[in-house]
């Protein structure tokens, strides 16, 4: 049996930090869509172009432009037993696509915890963020900060703060999260997937609660 392990939760709430801290640990590969566009933006291609115009307004990138983007990497060897996916999906027809293209590898969805984190703390979580150029790896000026400042401690590359970062933006992105991932929530729970998580607690307790939420079945 495969394990695809889906991360909700909105902007800010610590996927993508979480999916650094347990990816090894359940060898899972980490699947940012994120990551996967910014990297497609410092390449120049068609796609990382596209998806710029959407990404600097805080908007969703169009559901068929991502869907065959993650189609495509979930197709790659390294998903064949399970991923970690983080960023996607964000609408309900992403959900559906992902549970047909699942099923046409032969796995499903195993769980999806729910990262839970109030709107005022993900404000300050995203102003303060500051990312590395080279891999994505995540820090915080003030919950989790490098330990030489605008220098990233696993590869040396320089940190940066996201153009979309910016509270204006941030405020944009919370607003299409409440209506286009929320529903969500209710997707999974009706399917008995969700798990939810606190994230509010310290990085490293949040760890601990994801890694037992996780733990225990799906080993197969
Ligand atoms: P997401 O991928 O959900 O947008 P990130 O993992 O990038 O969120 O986290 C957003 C910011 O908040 C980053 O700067 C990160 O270092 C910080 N952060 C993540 N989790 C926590 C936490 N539990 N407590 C405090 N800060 C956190
Ligand atoms: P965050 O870590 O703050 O949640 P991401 O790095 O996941 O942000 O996403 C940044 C931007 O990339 C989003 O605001 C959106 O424009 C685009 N994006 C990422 N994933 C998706 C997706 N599944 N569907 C549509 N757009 C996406």
């Amino acid at each position: 049996m495969s394990r695809y392990v889906v991360l909700l939760g909105p902007p800010g709430a610590g996927k993508g930090t979480q999916a650094e801290a347990i990816s090894d640990k359940l060898h899972l590969p980490h699947i940012s869509s994120g990551d996967i566009f910014r990297e497609n933006l410092k390449n120049k291609t068609e796609l990382g172009l596209l998806a710029d115009t959407y990404i600097s307004k805080g908007e969703l990138v169009p559901d068929d432009v991502t869907i065959a983007m993650i189609r495509d990497r979930l197709a790659r060897l390294d998903c064949k037993d399970g991923a970690l996916l983080d960023g996607f999906p964000r609408t309900p027809t992403q959900a559906e696509a992902l549970a047909t293209m699942l099923s046409d590898f032969g796995g499903q969805v195993f769980k999806v915890p729910y990262i839970c984190v109030p709107e005022d703390v993900l404000i300050e979580r995203l102003a303060g963020r500051w990312t590395c150029r080279a891999a994505g790896h995540i820090f915080h000026e003030k919950y989790n900060p490098s330990k030489k400042p605008g220098v990233c401690d696993f590869d040396g590359s320089e940190l940066y703060q996201r153009e979309d970062d910016k509270t204006e933006t941030v405020k944009r992105r919370i607003r299409v999260y409440l209506e286009q991932t929320q529903p969500l929530i209710d997707y999974y729970t009706q399917r008995n997937l969700l798990v939810e998580v606190d994230g509010k607690k310290p990085i490293e307790q949040v760890t601990k609660d994801l890694l037992s939420a996780l733990q225990g079945n799906g080993k197969s």
